[in-house]
């Protein structure tokens, strides 16, 4: 069976979705489809961090000099942040979203140097992080160990419900007359002369233009038009505890290893920050038994106060990332019609900010923020 649309949107975690509920909105014929379930991959398996900081470990490993071609996609983050904040009565239900602030702790003299040198970029580029003395620190944060010397503090940061964005997002769509379709994969993609082709189980789906929001599966959908994009997906792991009295009130980080911890509204604590999962050799993933030890104790060397509670789970996931870190968003020059639409390794931030990108892009209008600067297929 042939069907038509005119955008074909593939992938439905919640970069596709978003970038479905705008199309849709500004009444353009749109078709999602989704291989899997929606949100069954990295976006309904992700931490709910609502990131502004330049991650910490990246900035220690990869350097001032990687950070510097990195920072200009902050005022990006900035605006998703924006979105974010207006998504739940935009789209009629509560997304758990809050800006509680996010405060990276140091330890050492080292380590709080090293925060303060990746705080002044941030403040160049919009992000109004502010140093923290160990006695601020322990006024605003007293849950925070004393081992901890210090710190920095972003007030935009916070944290949402990774379970409902999608959903929510691509409910909307449907009420604008998008039409989704699940377990259904793109087989093979090709040009023609009225657009684009997709091969799929149930048949072929003629479009106008496509969108490319298959997260990690991105570079594999684009090699089916001859492109090559340096586009992986890594394994990560992230663990939930049992519910515990109120604690955690900010989303943190720790300068003395990978970490993002933050409690959620049903008072779990989400235990986090890029610790990787074991790839099999089938392709399944694994727990990594090393990286929740490490991450646990990263966690509690942070907040002493999470001793006691359980970790209920831990699971693995495919993150969508790019080596330079930066987003590959827009129409690919030499493929009229075909556009990219992927955030990497904090997507679902930039998510709503990327759809709606994209979406401007498909409609001619003017981007909110100018991305010439911030996307990798600009070069
Ligand atoms: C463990 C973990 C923790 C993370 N923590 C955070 C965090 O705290 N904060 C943050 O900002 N980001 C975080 N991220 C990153 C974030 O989750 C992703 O960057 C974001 O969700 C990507 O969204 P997406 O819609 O582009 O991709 P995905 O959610 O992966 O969706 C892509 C979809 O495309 C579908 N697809 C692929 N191939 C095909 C095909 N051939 N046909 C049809 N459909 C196809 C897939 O099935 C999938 O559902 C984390 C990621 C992981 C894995």
């Amino acid at each position: 069976m042939i069907k038509t649309c005119d955008v074909l949107i593939i992938g439905g975690g919640l970069v596709g979705c978003a970038s479905a509920y705008y199309l849709a909105r500004a009444g353009v014929d749109v078709l999602l489809v989704e291989a899997n379930d929606l949100n069954a991959r990295a976006s309904g398996a992700n931490a709910g961090s609502i990131h502004l900081q330049i991650p910490h470990h990246e900035f220690v490993t990869l350097g001032e000099s990687w950070a510097n071609n990195f920072a200009p996609v902050l005022p990006m983050m900035l605006q998703s942040t924006r979105l974010w904040k207006q998504l739940g009565a935009e789209l009629g239900r509560d997304l758990e979203f809050s800006q509680t602030g996010g405060i990276i702790v140091a330890r050492t003299v080292e380590q709080l140097d090293l925060v303060r040198r990746k705080t002044e970029i941030e403040n160049k580029h919009g992000i109004g992080t502010q140093m923290l003395t160990a006695a601020e620190l322990k006024s605003m944060a007293p849950y925070i160990s004393c081992d901890m010397i210090g710190g920095a503090y972003c007030p935009d940061e916070g944290k949402a419900n990774p379970l409902l964005a999608t959903s929510t997002f691509a409910d909307a769509a449907k009420r604008h007359g998008a039409r989704i379709m699940i377990h259904a994969t793109v087989m093979a993609l090709k040009t023609t002369a009225g657009g684009f082709e997709a091969k799929l189980h149930s048949g072929q789906i003629r479009a106008h233009r496509v969108i490319n929001a298959a997260g990690a599966d991105s570079g594999r959908i684009a090699s089916m038009l001859g492109l090559s994009l340096q586009i992986d997906g890594f394994p990560l792991q992230v663990s939930v505890s049992e519910p515990i009295e109120p604690l955690v009130r900010h989303l943190i980080y720790s300068a003395a290893g990978k970490l993002t911890l933050k409690q959620m509204k049903n008072g779990t604590c989400l235990i986090g920050g890029g610790w990787s999962s074991r790839q099999l050799p089938d392709g399944g993933l694994a727990i990594d038994p090393d990286s929740l030890t490490s991450n646990l104790e990263t966690a509690i060397a942070a907040v002493p106060g999470l001793q006691s509670a359980r970790i209920v789970r831990t699971w693995p996931a495919i993150v969508n990332g790019t080596t330079d870190w930066r987003p590959l968003i827009g129409e690919v020059p030499r493929l009229p019609g075909f556009y990219v639409n992927m955030f990497p390794w904090m997507g679902f931030t930039a998510g709503p900010i990327s759809a709606l990108l994209t979406a401007e892009l498909i409609l001619g209008r003017k981007p909110s923020i100018d991305i010439e600067r911030i996307s990798a297929l600009n070069g």
